[in-house]
């Protein structure tokens, strides 16, 4: 038992207060799918910079491919995708840092068709415009 929790750390570090109190200690495998659905990114926010580069280069992709729009109902199932990802800070998208929004549709990637999330894998990729 030592064993695993080296393996995943001491349960007083999960942010969601759930401990071998709640989760039998034996049960590694509940523990481990519990740490990989709530632990908060471990990658860094990217700067201001990083951000403007990332919408400029989606930007440019997409203005590249034409310029094709997605759908209503694909805007709303990325939008869907989006806000229940443990990447989406409440206003942007954590990895890249480009706006979630349905409103502002010219100006954000869940309208372009041609986008992918950039999760590993994605959570969403480009469809036909
Ligand atoms: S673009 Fe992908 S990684 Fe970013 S918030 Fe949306 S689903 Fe999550």
């Amino acid at each position: 038992m030592a064993e695993w929790r080296a393996a995943v750390g001491a349960p007083e570090e999960c942010p969601y207060g759930i401990t071998l109190h709640t989760i039998p200690p034996f049960d590694r495998d509940a523990y481990m799918r519990h740490r990989k659905q709530h632990q908060p990114s471990q990658q860094s926010q990217p700067t201001l910079l990083q951000k403007a580069a990332n919408f400029a280069a989606a930007a440019a992709q997409h203005v590249a491919a034409g310029a094709p729009m997605a759908s209503e109902a694909e805007v709303q199932r990325r939008h869907d995708i989006c806000t229940a990802c443990p990447h989406f800070d409440g206003k942007a998208c954590g990895l890249c840092g480009c706006p979630v929004a349905r409103e502002r549709k010219w100006l954000s990637k869940l309208s372009w068709a041609d986008q992918n999330c950039p999760d590993d894998p994605p959570r969403w990729g480009p469809v036909e415009g």
